[in-house]
């Protein structure tokens, strides 16, 4: 969730001023979470409750549980960052604490998808919170299904697939995915609903080569940037990881403009479904930087073999940078792990569940 975060934060300055290129300062003080961000939290929090409590057996009402989690966090923490650049029938249901869906395809459902992906435990899984976390206000089929691509494209990506895996699969279920980059971009004009803002932000994941890259792609393409950025950031978090040097700008922005208790579900969510990133961390990043095969373009055999040369040393350096990234993904996951330790989780999900239930959280 980290990703959705990190590209939200980057895009909120180019939604409205948009750049058709990759060169720009990737962190800017005039840079904020917005909505997109804000409601990743709610997803978070919801999540933590339906993990807790849903059972095979009891599926249709734990579904109405979630879906009246999450209305709740929505409205919650909606109506106390009033100011985050919703949309505007999204802010009219947040200021009227409707309870009821408003048909809509905006791309909000798939802004706010990545911690359903994180918290199941299968495809079918995440598909399924997917549609759950969308219908309680995007329940037009586009609204839906946005959602649904999105979490489906960061499970596979989370679980080890690989990107024409991901692509296949995209292409089968929701999205023909028939434009290359190069051919949005110069096209491309704000649109906010799904189908104008998924297709387009797994496009900029799927033709990039890290994180970082993943998230210019986004940003390059304009249109409605933190929303396309959110979506690709959580796809290329769960596919790369994060660097730690971007996860250190989204802490310090989180710090700066979310409180206590936010950033407590945040906390809670990453403790609690540990295993989705320790999966990340020791198989994913060993799975993307070990099996490093290239292939060569058609030369001669002494241009062949000087290829060959260049590769090895390429492969030599990226195994000495993987080794490095790896060692570092670990120190962090220690410090944190030992952080977090220190507060009983089990304490905070309690809180966490007597609040929802009550209809309101605390807030400290
Ligand atoms: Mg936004």
């Amino acid at each position: 969730m980290y990703g959705a975060i990190a590209g939200d934060i980057v895009g909120s300055i180019y939604e409205w001023n948009n750049i058709k290129t990759k060169q720009f300062p990737l962190f800017k003080k005039s840079c904020f979470p917005t909505d997109d961000s804000f409601m990743t939290v709610a997803v978070a929090s919801a999540c933590i409750y339906w993990k807790d409590h849903h059972r095979m057996e009891t599926l249709e009402r734990d579904a109405q549980d979630f879906k009246d989690a999450l209305i709740s966090e929505m409205h919650r923490i909606g109506n106390r960052y009033p100011d985050k650049g919703y949309g505007g029938r999204f802010h009219k249901w947040l200021l009227r604490r409707s309870r009821q869906p408003y048909h809509s395809c905006g791309n909000g459902s798939a802004m706010r998808v990545s911690p359903c992906a994180f918290a199941a435990d299968s495809l079918w899984e995440a598909e399924l919170m997917a549609r759950f976390s969308a219908e309680v206000t995007h329940d037009h089929p586009e609204g839906v299904k946005g959602a649904q691509a999105t979490a489906a494209a960061i499970y596979l990506a989370r679980t080890g697939k690989t990107r024409s895996e991901i692509r296949d699969y995209i292409r089968l279920h929701y999205y023909p995915l028939e434009k290359k980059l190069s051919e949005i971009r110069p096209v491309y004009r704000f649109d906010e609903t799904c189908q104008g803002t998924v297709p387009e932000a797994i496009e900029a994941f799927l033709e990039s080569s890290s994180f970082e890259d993943a998230i210019r792609n986004a940003i390059s393409l304009g249109g409605d940037s933190d929303t396309l950025a959110a979506i690709t950031g959580g796809i290329a978090e769960a596919y790369y990881g994060i660097p730690k040097e971007i996860k250190d700008y989204v802490k310090a922005f989180l710090r700066r403009d979310m409180d206590a208790n936010e950033l407590r579900i945040i906390r809670t969510f990453r403790n609690l479904y540990a295993h989705a990133f320790h999966v990340l961390y020791d198989d994913v990043v060993k799975f993307r930087f070990g099996g490093y095969k290239e292939e060569g373009p058609a030369v001669g055999p002494v241009r062949r073999k000087a290829h060959r040369k260049a590769l090895a040393e390429k492969m030599a350096r990226q195994e000495e940078a993987r080794k490095a990234e790896e060692q570092h993904i670990r120190e962090e996951w220690q410090t944190e792990q030992a952080m977090l330790d220190r507060v009983p989780a089990i304490v905070l999900l309690q809180e966490l569940r007597l609040a929802t239930e009550r209809g309101e959280m605390t807030h400290e």
